[in-house]
């Protein structure tokens, strides 16, 4: 539950089930409620990439970075640094469907197009990745 209340500060707070955002102007609940997001994504995101990450030394290759930001229509992306990204809107996702994209992403450190190869490391480090992907395009639309 989301409660909005005019304050004499910005602030946000969060128990049990109420969103509590106290701000001081409306028009600044939306800047605040990104932040809070951004802030929840880079920690549970942080988690789940980190053991994933290590997995892959196996291969000989490591992530340049993670970052976390606003995609239209991808749910993550590896640069040629090997920086990899993920849309801040995976914070609605369940862990798995967020792991099936970290683990796809590292596979791009490996083979960076979508080749038989890369098909093949992705179902030997994640069998059954396809339903993830499926779940993940249903919540797309
Ligand atoms: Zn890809």
């Amino acid at each position: 539950m989301l409660r909005v209340k005019e304050g004499s500060a910005n602030r946000l707070h969060y128990q049990g089930n109420v969103l509590e955002v106290e701000c001081r102007r409306s028009k600044d609940v939306e800047t605040l409620l990104w932040a809070w997001y951004r802030q929840r994504a880079s920690i549970k995101f942080s988690d789940y990439f980190l053991p994933l990450a290590e997995r892959f030394k196996h291969y000989g290759v490591a992530p340049a970075g993670m970052e976390i930001k606003e995609m239209k229509t991808r749910w993550g992306s590896c640069d040629n640094a090997g920086v990899i990204s993920l849309n801040i809107r995976l914070i609605c996702a369940s862990r798995i469907c967020i792991e099936y994209v970290i683990v796809h992403e590292l596979c791009h450190l490996v083979h960076r197009n979508h080749t038989k190869a890369f098909y093949e490391l992705l179902s030997q480090e994640m069998p059954g990745w396809e339903k993830w992907k499926m779940k993940l395009e249903r919540l797309l639309l």
